[in-house]
């Protein structure tokens, strides 16, 4: 196996996962608030692999969304990549995902799943629900364009129905989304101060975003 598993020994770990088509500034500034607030050792960011709810679209290459992950959480030590998703074969399941990344670390560890207020209410949709919600908790937290009551209700359902620890948290709210960079990025208009820098040249450098791609990058 290739992952640098910097994460086997800790007690608490939050799990970022992500398409991270590209990273920005509101997933690192959710994690970070994240970290603070439940005290954990570190945030591992997980780029999805073959989404079942994202697999119609086009998504750029993993590979791509790996590297820009890495150079984004490059100056947090706190901050880990996991290539879990991404290496592993077939559509993409969080309670596979989970399960593989318990087994890498303690076995008392504890295990917080961060979530978007726009992705709350999917939880019930996913591959067995009851069985993830077992494994770990969920931070739902705050996005702009969601309102907080609507939240509550749907957090408040699953609560109900499955009696598990979900918590609310507000984060600083920044109205940035990988959806929007992308348009951004392909109408030539500013994407500065939305992502890091270094992932910013990334972009340049590959011609992400483009309709014609300025590299003939080939994976082999
Ligand atoms: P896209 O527009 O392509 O869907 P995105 O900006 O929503 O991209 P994702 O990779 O889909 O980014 O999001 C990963 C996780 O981060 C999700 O749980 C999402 O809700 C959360 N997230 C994304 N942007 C923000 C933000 N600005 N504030 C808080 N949470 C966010
Ligand atoms: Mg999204």
């Amino acid at each position: 196996r290739n992952e640098i598993a910097n994460f086997r020994n800790c007690k608490s770990i939050a799990i970022m996962g992500g398409t991270f088509d590209p990273i920005h500034y509101g997933h690192l500034v959710t994690a970070e608030a994240v970290r603070h607030r439940f005290h954990v050792d570190k945030v591992v960011f997980i780029p999805t692999g073959r989404p079942a709810h994202k697999s119609h679209k086009e998504v750029t290459h993993n590979e791509h969304r790996y590297l820009m992950t890495v150079l984004a959480t490059m100056r947090n030590e706190n901050f880990e990549v996991s290539r879990i998703e991404i290496d592993r074969p077939g559509t993409t399941y969080t309670i596979d995902t989970i399960e593989q990344l318990k087994k890498m670390c303690r076995p008392d560890v504890r295990l917080y799943f961060i979530t978007g207020a726009d992705a709350i209410h999917q939880i019930m949709s996913w591959k067995e629900p009851e069985r993830l919600l077992s494994l770990c908790d969920f931070v739902a937290v705050t996005r702009p364009g969601y309102q907080k009551n609507q939240m509550f209700e749907e957090i408040g359902e699953i609560q109900e129905k499955y009696a598990s620890r979900i918590h609310y948290m507000e984060v600083p709210a920044l109205a940035i989304s990988s959806s929007d960079i992308r348009t951004r990025a392909q109408r030539g208009m500013p994407i500065q101060y939305l992502l890091p820098q270094e992932v910013e040249d990334y972009i340049h450098k590959f011609g992400l975003y483009q309709n014609e791609r300025k590299d003939e990058v080939k994976f082999m």
